[in-house]
């Protein structure tokens, strides 16, 4: 077949920023002359090589990029495969791959002369990122977050005004994350002129997706070379999905290198929690349908007038009620599939990981990881697979113990 062939037609959104039905700008008229001038703005960024030297700069001496590509030779017997290869996020500056975006949009901000950045939180972990991408660049910053949250999360709370940040609480609906995102957005519209709002994961209104994915392709753009570098090509790669940053980064730049035949088989773990059979879960793809919330349409945990349904999931990063557009249009496209993984085989997988490599991952990363037994009987004991560690589990320790996991 010749080289052109073999390339591949997987593009991404639209100029209105569907991917197939999904995503788009579902949004307030008040909303779009800022949303139009953060795409203009974006795309302008990305054809200009002093923004592009600026943030390779920073991910390769501030958050210390390329992040290693481990072969972890002692979890591959555990789960009988051929070879696993860890992309170790969890060793970024900050702890996971949250920063490489966060860097990206205060960037681009500081480009549109905006001296302000806020940002939603759930967990807290993005909102750290935020803070601390803001305490580089020199900006104020803000980050919202739901009354409850602020109650679990104490530690995240503290970390972001130690880094110079403030935290507002946001004390509608359930304050949880959903309602962070709800106040976040309609603060920015208020303060649009002096403001730019830093998105956590690859959804919300066009632009966000593509911008997200764009700031966190570098994992899948890296691992290419490191994987080419020793010969190797996976068989299988996996990533958790919450929102979908993690894996959209990881998988769009095999999406875009591959023909469908030589694709790698595509997965995304997503949260099952305590089951598909309860209340209690945030598996989207398994259980959501298609609806709109927070500016775009995707797959969408809602009750039967559509109104989003709160998620559970033993990790705060993956339970949010839906996922990112791109990732809804690849699961009807059959290009990546989406396995749903409760919390109790997470916490399995994740004391797997810390007994035979030494490394306690992320218990978001935990739900990837948990895959492995089941691709190595799809697949046979030779297969290789890459996984990303999306980062590092030090903030679920003490869940991890109240689970009775290592005692
Ligand atoms: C936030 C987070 C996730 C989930 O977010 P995605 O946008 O789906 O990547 C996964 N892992 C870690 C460590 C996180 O902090």
């Amino acid at each position: 077949m010749s080289e052109q062939a073999r390339e591949s037609s997987y593009r991404g959104a639209d100029s209105r920023g569907f991917f197939g039905p999904y995503g788009g700008a579902y949004v307030p008229e008040t909303v779009v002359p800022a949303l139009q001038e953060l795409e203009a703005a974006f795309a302008k960024s990305q054809t200009d090589p002093a923004f592009a030297e600026e943030y390779e700069t920073l991910l390769r001496d501030y958050v210390g990029r390329p992040s290693p590509l481990y072969r972890a030779d002692r979890l591959a017997e555990a789960v009988r495969l051929g070879a696993v290869y860890l992309k170790r996020e969890d060793l970024n500056h900050t702890g996971a791959h949250k920063i490489n975006n966060t860097i990206g949009q205060c960037l681009l901000a500081r480009r549109m002369g905006k001296k302000r950045v806020i940002a939603e939180t759930g967990a807290g972990q993005h909102g750290v990122a935020t803070a601390t991408a803001a305490a580089l660049l020199g900006q104020e910053c803000a980050v919202f977050m739901g009354v409850e949250d602020i109650r679990r999360q104490a530690l995240n709370v503290y970390k972001m005004r130690l880094l110079g940040a403030e935290v507002i609480p946001v004390d509608e609906g359930t304050g949880t994350l959903a309602d962070a995102v709800t106040a976040a957005m309609r603060h920015w519209v208020e303060r649009v002129r002096d403001t730019f709002y830093v998105l956590g994961s690859a959804l919300g209104p066009h632009p966000y997706p593509t911008i997200v994915r764009e700031f966190q392709r570098v994992i899948g753009d890296e691992a290419i070379v490191q994987l080419a570098e020793r010969g190797v090509r996976p068989d299988a790669i996996v990533a958790c999905v919450g929102g979908g940053s993690n894996a959209i980064g990881t998988f769009y730049p095999f999406l875009l290198a591959s023909s469908a035949e030589d694709l790698p088989l595509l997965v995304g773990a997503e949260a099952a929690g305590k089951g598909l059979d309860t209340s209690e879960t945030g598996a989207s793809i398994a259980l959501g349908d298609p609806g709109v919330m927070h500016g775009f349409f995707s797959y969408l945990l809602q009750d039967e007038r559509g109104n989003p349904l709160e998620a559970y999931s033993i990790s705060a990063g993956l339970d949010y009620p839906g996922i990112g557009p791109e990732h809804a249009y690849l699961h009807d496209e059959g290009l990546v599939r989406y396995v749903p993984v409760t919390d109790d085989e997470a916490l399995v997988a994740f004391e797997q990981l810390c007994r035979t490599e030494g490394i306690i991952p992320a218990i978001e990363s935990a739900h990837a990881l948990a895959l492995l037994p089941q691709l190595a009987e799809e697949l046979g004991p030779d297969a290789i697979v890459l996984l990303t560690v999306s980062g590092r589990g030090d903030k679920d320790v003490d869940v991890v113990r109240e689970a009775g996991i290592g005692e």
